[in-house]
C-alpha cells in the first residue's frame, strides 16, 4: 500500500467526467488499498479516484468514528433521496476549508463491489452527505459549486 498524492482544487483532473470500471484488475485493487490508506492518513471520510488523478468511477468512504468500516463503491449511482440536511462540508482537495452545503438527508446508492456484484446501500446524515459529495467528484463536480455563502477556514476535512 502507498499514500497517493491528493490533487488540489484548480487541478483540471478534478473537473473531468470519470469512466466506468468494467473489470476489477489487480491494478484497481491496489488503487483501492492506496485510496483507503490515503483517506485515513488525511483524516478524511471519503476519497474519489479523480482526487488521486485517476479518472475512474471509484470511491472509498468511511464515516465510522473508529475508521474501521470502509465502503468501496464502483460505478456508483444515486437511485433515491429524501429530506434535506444543511451543514458544514469539506474536501481533501481543498485542505483547511469548509462551507455550508445542503444535501439530501437520506440517499440510496446502487454500485458494484470489488467482485463486481451489484449492491445497494442506504445512508443517512453524514453517510448520505459523503455519498453525494464523492459521487459528484466522479462527474467533475466539487462542493464549492453548491456552497451557501463563503468558504471558511477549518480543521475539519472530508
Ligand atoms: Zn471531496
Amino acid at each position: 500500500m502507498a499514500i497517493r498524492n491528493i490533487r488540489i482544487f484548480g487541478d483540471e483532473v478534478l473537473n473531468k467526467e470519470c469512466r466506468p470500471i468494467t473489470e476489477v484488475t489487480k491494478k484497481i485493487k491496489i488503487l483501492v488499498e492506496d485510496m483507503l490508506e490515503t483517506m485515513y492518513d488525511s483524516n478524511g471520510v471519503g476519497l474519489a479516484a479523480p482526487q488521486v488523478g485517476i479518472l475512474k468511477q471509484l470511491v472509498v468512504i468511511d464515516v465510522s468514528p473508529e475508521c474501521d468500516d470502509p465502503i468501496v463503491l464502483i460505478n456508483p449511482e444515486i437511485i433515491e433521496t429524501s429530506g434535506t440536511q444543511t451543514g458544514e462540508e469539506g474536501c481533501l482537495s481543498l485542505p483547511g476549508k469548509s462551507g455550508t452545503v445542503t444535501r439530501p438527508n437520506y440517499v440510496k446508492v446502487k454500485a458494484f463491489d470489488l467482485d463486481m456484484n451489484e449492491i445497494e446501500l442506504e445512508g443517512e446524515g453524514l453517510l448520505a452527505r459523503a455519498f453525494c459529495h464523492e459521487i459528484d467528484h466522479l462527474h467533475g463536480h466539487l462542493y464549492t459549486e453548491k456552497v451557501e455563502g463563503e468558504l471558511h477556514s477549518t480543521q475539519q476535512e472530508g
